[in-house]
């Protein structure tokens, strides 16, 4: 059968989504809320750089009964070339983890410094301190706040503007940035116990590339995402096949940030599921 004509009882579990501890709107107890409501069974919330949503999702995740697993999108370079990570199932304790993720905290804080002088120098004038008080509960700061700043100051009309005229890739204001390697990020997730997943190929304009990177030591790919065709997740299923590695799949929800991506749009099955999970689930 189709992965996306499931039954009315089959298990869903939406793997990638965003809460507002990094660039998503809704906070934890929201997204477990609203998981529910779209009838999933499991969720994931891969915020970027950090596993602060847990403390709240986790109590609140087993007092509704949703099926919620470990996991959190890194931020690496390879290249020079962005790559986001998805780390699963590792430990929420492991102090090298949480390091990894404060230390890439403070590399964005400085390359958020840096988009904001390029601003500064076509007249978007966003202070550091106006960019850190109005998110003070963030604990991942990025683009997409940069983005809502530039959209409440009337700089843009729509976030999407910010990112098409600015700050997306190669764009006039676009700071890479500094992250911090692939091969430390996988080291890192493994020690952690975690499995590490290549988020989103289809972003990546070389295959080539791809290949490089899935021979580094990847556990699984990211093979259903967001509102991908049925051909495109036969390309990538394809792929995972050929390289033995695991499948994931999300909708890479963020909420009012992305709106016409849904929660649960993508998912993967049980099967799928328990093979991601096998130690860290609440
Ligand atoms: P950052 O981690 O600061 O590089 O920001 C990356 C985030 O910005 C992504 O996870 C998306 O949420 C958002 N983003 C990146 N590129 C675009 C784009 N072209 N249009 C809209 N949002 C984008
Ligand atoms: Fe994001
Ligand atoms: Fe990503
Ligand atoms: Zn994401």
């Amino acid at each position: 059968m189709h992965p996306l004509q499931p039954t009315v009882s089959s298990f869903r579990a939406d793997l990638h989504c965003h809460s507002s501890f990094s660039d998503g709107s809704l906070n934890p107890k929201s997204l477990v809320n609203l998981a529910l409501k779209e009838g999933l069974q499991g969720l994931c919330i891969t915020d970027h750089d950090t596993l602060d949503a847990y403390q709240e999702a986790i109590p609140y995740a087993k007092e509704k009964g949703l099926i919620l697993g470990t996991g959190v999108e890194l931020s690496c370079d390879h290249k020079k070339k962005s790559v986001h990570i998805l780390a699963y199932d590792f430990s929420l304790q492991n102090e090298a983890l949480i390091q990894y993720c404060k230390r890439q905290q403070s590399k964005r804080i400085a390359r958020n410094r840096q988009i904001l002088e390029k601003l500064t120098r076509l007249q978007i004038i966003i202070k550091e301190e106006e960019l850190m008080e109005s998110h003070r509960d963030v604990s991942t700061l990025g683009r997409p706040h940069i983005a809502a700043i530039m959209l409440q100051k009337g700089y843009v009309q729509s976030i999407q503007e910010a990112f098409d005229r600015y700050i997306g890739d190669q764009k006039c204001c676009f700071v890479l940035g500094e992250s911090f390697p692939v091969a430390e990020a996988l080291r890192i997730i493994h020690e952690a116990g975690g499995k590490a997943f290549l988020a989103h190929p289809h972003l990546f304009a070389s295959s080539a590339f791809i290949r490089e990177l899935l021979q580094m030591g990847f556990d699984g790919i990211e093979c259903f995402y967001g509102r991908f065709s049925y051909l495109q997740e036969k390309q990538w299923l394809k792929l995972a096949e050929e390289f033995k590695l695991l499948v994931s799949g999300g909708s890479d929800f963020h909420g009012d940030v992305k709106p016409k991506i849904l929660l649960g749009c993508s998912f993967v099955d049980r099967a799928r599921f328990d093979a991601i999970f096998t130690t860290n689930v609440v």
